[in-house]
């Protein structure tokens, strides 16, 4: 069986770790492939290439820096097709959902192009006489970049562009449940002209994580995961001098107001729960309807909705709307979840349990699942479930509805639909979550903006991508310069002011 081991050095490096995890086709159940599970030895053998690769490749010019990341974007354009077919084959979410993955990884990539623009830094003329002051971006020196199972091109294409093309090199550990894809990113860099050691990549578990976050030569680390792990990211590189930004888990709630026009809160609440079956940080896990009689619509039409929905293999056609889940510990995980909410005592409307797909017996499976009557203190409210689990909540106002929202200790995504401008406007200034949608189900950032929740969902200060990005995966230096010499002063021996 196929093992796939290590990107180092701009070539193919086989573990001699002998761990190894399973890969697996969520859609059959059937296993691809093995992942290697790399020793501490290894990952610092990757620091070390990429350490190296930093003296000549901090020193590239910017503009040439860009011109690869134009090279990168059109080889990755050109191979789409096989690389969201490797997305579906091991994270299982339908062949075009994993093509909008791809075009929203390969925007931040087109960002990282205006890297000479975003780069330029500030330049201020006499500061004092004969005097300029100017402020450089510089780059970091080694950064790493640890992704989740959900996106495995989008995710890691929020942090390798940017970093790389601010003069950085790179080390990125995969999730073990789908590596494929990142893979064959690393040998599109390679054929787009990237110098071999400015990104490489060490697939492993904890032991190689633990090194990206403690050795000395590691300047930034960037992780998206669940919120205990980003946690444990966050403290731990901190400790060891690391800048970091870790991004976590979430619970979206999305407000829907007695105005809002109907259709368009169904037709956009069935794609942001059930898309990607619910793997999606930026999923809508919870509905709150403002008024029984929002919510007894929104229960009828959603029913109704769900029934039409198709479930399968994402690589058949006609295509289904939703896959299989990753794994099947994660599908028993959400699976717990439906008996938790049934025995909590919400109202389970619509049951994904014993769900199965025609010759996909050993698939991964949960059918749409909806629940009414969700409180505050169920485990189905509070945890996240990542999974195609709908919980419809009831309040009876806005303000309740926003202070259920504030009180939830996620805060990556929501959104609100109304036809009320002030409702709308009220809602973007006081609720405490990072990314906020009106009439938007799920408002992701474009590339140019950054990406970051708050609360519990982003541990660090900096946003992914966008100027966040930017600033991120550089450090300033400012340079205060007298010419011409001429000018020179005599000592001076109170604090310096500029005269
Ligand atoms: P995860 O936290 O299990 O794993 C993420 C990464 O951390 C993987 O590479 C994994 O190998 C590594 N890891 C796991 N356990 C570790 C440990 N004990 N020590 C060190 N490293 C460890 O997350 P997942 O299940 O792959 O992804 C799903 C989660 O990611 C969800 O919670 C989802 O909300 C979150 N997510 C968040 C965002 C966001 O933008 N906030 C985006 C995508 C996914």
């Amino acid at each position: 069986m196929t093992i796939v081991g290590n990107y180092i050095g701009g070539q193919h490096v086989a573990s001699a770790s002998g761990r190894t995890a399973p890969v697996f086709n969520p859609a059959t159940g059937a296993q691809s492939k093995e992942v290697a599970l790399s020793t501490a030895d290894e990952t610092r053998a990757a620091i070390a290439t990429a350490q190296e690769a930093f003296k000549t490749w901090s020193k590239v010019t910017p503009l040439n820096r860009a011109r690869i990341m134009f090279k990168f974007k059109e080889l990755v354009e050109a191979n789409a097709d096989e690389l969201a077919e490797l997305i579906t084959s091991e994270h299982g979410k339908v062949f075009s959902d994993a093509k909008g993955e791809l075009t929203r990884g390969l925007e931040v990539v087109e960002f990282a192009c205006g890297i000479p623009h975003l780069q330029k830094g500030e330049h201020s003329l006499n500061v004092g006489r004969g005097v300029d002051s100017y402020s450089q971006m510089m780059p970091m020196g080694v950064c790493a970049g640890i992704s989740p199972f959900n996106f495995p091109a989008m995710v890691p294409m929020w942090m390798f562009p940017v970093a790389i093309a601010c003069g950085n090199t790179f080390v990125m550990k995969p999730s073990e449940k789908d590596p494929s894809t990142t893979m064959r990113l690393a040998e599109l860099l390679t054929e787009a002209g990237l110098p071999d050691g400015v990104f490489n990549i060490v697939n492993g578990d904890k032991e190689s994580v633990d090194v990206l976050l403690t050795d000395e030569a590691v300047q930034a680390v960037s992780f998206v995961g669940s919120t205990p792990i980003a946690e444990y990211i966050y403290s731990t590189a901190s400790a060891h001098g690391k800048r970091v930004q870790a991004l976590g888990g979430a619970k979206n709630h999305m407000i829907v107001m007695p105005d809002a026009e109907p259709s368009q809160v169904i037709s956009s609440l069935m794609g942001a729960a059930y898309g990607s079956a619910g793997e999606r940080c930026m999923a809508i896990s919870v509905a709150v309807c403002v008024g029984d009689a929002v919510a007894d619509h929104l229960i009828k039409d959603m029913t109704a909705e769900i029934e039409k929905m198709s479930v399968g293999n994402g690589m058949t056609s006609p295509e289904p709307h939703m896959g299989p889940l990753v794994s099947r510990v994660h599908a028993d995980k959400v699976l717990s979840y439906i008996d938790s909410g049934v025995e909590e005592g919400a109202t389970l409307v619509v049951d994904g349990r014993n769900f199965k797909v025609v010759d996909h017996d050993n698939g991964y499976f949960v059918g749409p699942t909806l629940f009414d009557n969700v409180k505050k203190g169920m485990r189905i409210y509070e945890e996240e479930i990542f999974g195609p689990v709908l919980s419809v909540v009831r309040v009876n106002s806005y303000e309740e509805a926003l202070q259920l929202i504030n009180d939830h200790e996620y805060g990556n995504g929501t959104a609100i639909f109304t036809r009320d401008g002030d409702t709308a406007r009220n809602f973007c200034e006081n609720v405490q979550v990072g990314m906020v949608g009106v009439n938007v189900p799920i408002p992701v950032p474009m590339a140019f903006h950054s990406f970051g929740g708050w609360k519990r969902s982003l541990f660090g200060p900096l946003h992914m991508h966008g100027p966040d990005g930017v600033r991120f995966y550089t450090r300033m230096k400012t340079i205060t310069a007298r010419w011409p010499t001429g000018l020179s002063a005599g000592p001076e021996f109170s604090m310096p002011t500029m005269k």
